[in-house]
């Protein structure tokens, strides 16, 4: 260690050894050998827990056997963008296929109370100059963001192209033909030229596997499909069924800090069960300001996406346009590295450096618990000791305070989890909590097989799966094509491909990409396009290199989602994103663009 080193932990204040070691004790406590496997797969006795909540009428009509040019799977963010961008480049003979009732993707399913978006609104939602649409907070509701992605289709008349309450049940390349058989639970066996997968990164929602889960006679769903009939109220809370109900909510991720509050208002008592403590920062809400809104010049969405994005990749920018809670954990860490006079820094003393800055950081997230939560012992049990992005961050200023009320109650597992379920409610540390419901609050599968979670199998050519292509890890040139499955693009963060934080920018940049290669497409009149097998495997290998440098510090993480539950060592390196960061990705492919010569791609 160096002597400057030294001085800064001694200003500083705490002592980092004592620090590393609660961190890791913590996640030792919480790893467990069955990493993923940890959940149960919602089909069968479970798959109650999918249906679809909030549906109007049930759409029936007769089965189709067309053909479309290009088929988009998904009606989220990352199908919109594609229809968007594709109509923008005149390209026709859309079809949408969308397992829910309306467009809308995550913001269709999670409407639980007090959903709402805690990345800025003004470089979340997508099209806002296209659309001409002022947000009108710092942070969209649900609410508005599910009304807006209706509004994205209704400009772009994706409504005229759309079938809803469809899924997708198998996509076969059809060699002959030169085109994609798409079946689907409707019974259609149309073709599609081209298709965009869009399923969305976080679309099956999971169930943890605790005993008994099957034996409870009480209420129970999950978050993204709220039951506001047995809760009443509406996204905006006011949950005026629960008065005399009992609540559990088993888990403590993003959605739940965002509805306790709301069931800790409307139930008669809630239970609020906890294996690992969110880190809960300030959120700082606001009414868009008028006038600020209307001095912006064209080009400013861009500009502001992209400083954000900057900025929270570790990146450099004269001015912080976000200024948030996003901005200000990158800021600190980037001040702490920079405002030592050492010109020639080592990485591992960079990685130090940055270390120190995030305890620092998370030392200021556990005295803001101190600072609102009354009991001590609460307060204690509600810190987070992991660094700040081992889990995503969370942004609220009415979670802590909910565990201040005389009806709530923080159950603790000391990183065990729920121990059992029975017929009558939760046991934890060994105490039955009898309870009329239970809310599961279990988040979504992200490690499990890419077919899975799609819900269905991609068969390319000579019948290969996608699954089987994967086997031993993900294979694909830019994250988007894969050698053997012609004209078939992949959207999303899957892997292999430029990852944020803001997420519907990641898919802003890859809609405009597909577009332009279908656009190109159809100028030379070339009907297959496909990644040749070298820029697959050169660009695996570029995937497996950058992703050996953020290995350490996932093992060194708490377990979740983002480190593959704990087992980082067995995803293959193959699954990760682009390891030198979204900025570079989204140059490298502005560049691949500019060149105009559609590198590593096979066309016919
Ligand atoms: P998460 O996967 O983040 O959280 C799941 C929770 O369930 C964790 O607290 C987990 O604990 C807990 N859990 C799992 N099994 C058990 C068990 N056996 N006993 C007790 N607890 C258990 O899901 P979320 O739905 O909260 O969030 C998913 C993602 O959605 C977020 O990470 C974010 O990307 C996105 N999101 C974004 C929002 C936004 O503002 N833009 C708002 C809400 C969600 P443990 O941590 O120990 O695994």
């Amino acid at each position: 260690m160096t002597q400057s080193t030294a001085d800064l932990q001694q200003r500083l204040g705490f002592d980092p050894d004592a620090l590393r070691n609660r961190y890791r004790e913590e996640r030792d406590k919480r790893l467990r050998d069955e990493g993923n496997e940890q959940y149960v797969n919602m089909t069968g006795d479970y798959s109650h827990y999918i249906d679809d909540p909030y549906l109007e009428e049930q759409i029936s009509r007769a089965p189709l056997t067309d053909t479309v040019n290009v088929l988009i799977v998904g009606g989220g963010f990352g199908g919109l963008l594609a229809g968007a961008r594709l109509r923008e480049a005149g390209i026709d003979g859309l079809r949408i296929v969308e397992k829910a009732g309306d467009f809308g993707g995550t913001w269709y399913w999670n409407r639980y109370p007090g959903a709402a978006c805690d990345i800025e609104s003004y470089v979340y939602l997508p099209l806002l100059e296209e659309v001409g649409y002022m947000p009108a907070r710092k942070y969209s509701t649900g609410r508005e963001i599910l009304w807006y992605s209706q509004e994205i289709a209704r400009r772009y008349r994706l409504y005229d192209d759309v079938l809803f309450q469809t899924q997708v049940t198998a996509l076969t390349w059809q060699e002959d033909e030169g085109c994609w058989l798409v079946e689907t639970n409707r019974g259609d066996a149309f073709r599609a030229r081209y298709v965009v997968q869009s399923n969305g990164p976080l679309n099956r929602p999971k169930l943890p596997g605790i005993p008994g889960i099957q034996d409870y006679r009480g209420h129970t769903f999950h978050t993204s499909r709220w039951d506001y009939d047995y809760t009443g109220g509406s996204a905006e809370g006011g949950l005026n069924k629960l008065a005399d109900k009992k609540v559990a909510i088993i888990g403590t991720g993003a959605t739940a800090v965002q509805c306790v509050p709301h069931l800790g208002e409307g139930a008669q008592h809630l239970y609020v069960f906890q294996r690992t403590p969110s880190s809960i920062d300030v959120r700082n809400d606001r009414d868009t300001d008028q006038n600020w809104w209307e001095s912006l010049q064209p080009g400013w969405h861009q500009a502001r996406m992209d400083n954000f994005n900057i900025l929270v990749s570790g990146g450099v920018q004269e001015e912080d346009l976000v200024k948030d809670g996003w901005t200000e954990i990158i800021r600190n860490l980037l001040f702490m590295v920079k405002s030592e006079d050492e010109p020639d820094l080592s990485p591992a003393e960079i990685a130090r450096k940055m270390e120190l800055a995030d305890f620092q950081k998370m030392n200021q997230i556990r005295a803001r618990v101190d600072a609102i939560v009354a009991d001590p012992q609460v307060a204690d049990a509600l810190k987070p000791w992991y660094r700040q992005f081992c889990k995503r961050p969370c942004f609220h200023d009415d979670y802590l305070p909910t565990f201040n009320r005389d009806n709530v109650t923080l159950v603790d597992t000391g990183g065990h989890g729920v121990e059992r379920i029975t017929e009558k409610g939760v046991v934890a540390n060994g105490v039955e909590y009898p309870v009329d419901c239970i809310v599961f609050s279990t988040g979504f599968e992200v490690g499990t097989a890419y077919a899975r979670r799609c819900g269905y199998e991609t068969y390319g050519v000579g019948g290969q799966t996608l699954s089987d292509k994967w086997a031993d890890g993900m294979r694909s040139y830019h994250g988007m094509h894969v050698n053997g499955f012609p004209n078939l693009f992949l959207m999303g963060a899957n892997g292999q491909t430029g990852f944020t934080a803001n997420y519907p920018h990641a898919l802003n940049e890859q809609s405009r990409h597909i577009a332009y290669i279908l656009d190109q497409c159809a100028r030379g009149n070339q009907r297959i396009v496909e990644a040749t097998p070298q820029a697959e495997e050169a660009w695996v290998q570029t995937i497996v290199k950058l992703a050996r440098l953020n290995e350490q510090f996932l093992i060194d993480c708490t377990p979740g989602y983002y480190n593959n539950e704990g087992k980082p060592q067995l995803r293959s390196l193959q699954n990760t994103n682009y390891g030198a960061g979204p900025v570079e990705f989204y140059k490298l492919l502005e560049d691949w663009r500019g060149e105009g010569q559609m590198e590593g791609l096979r066309l016919a």
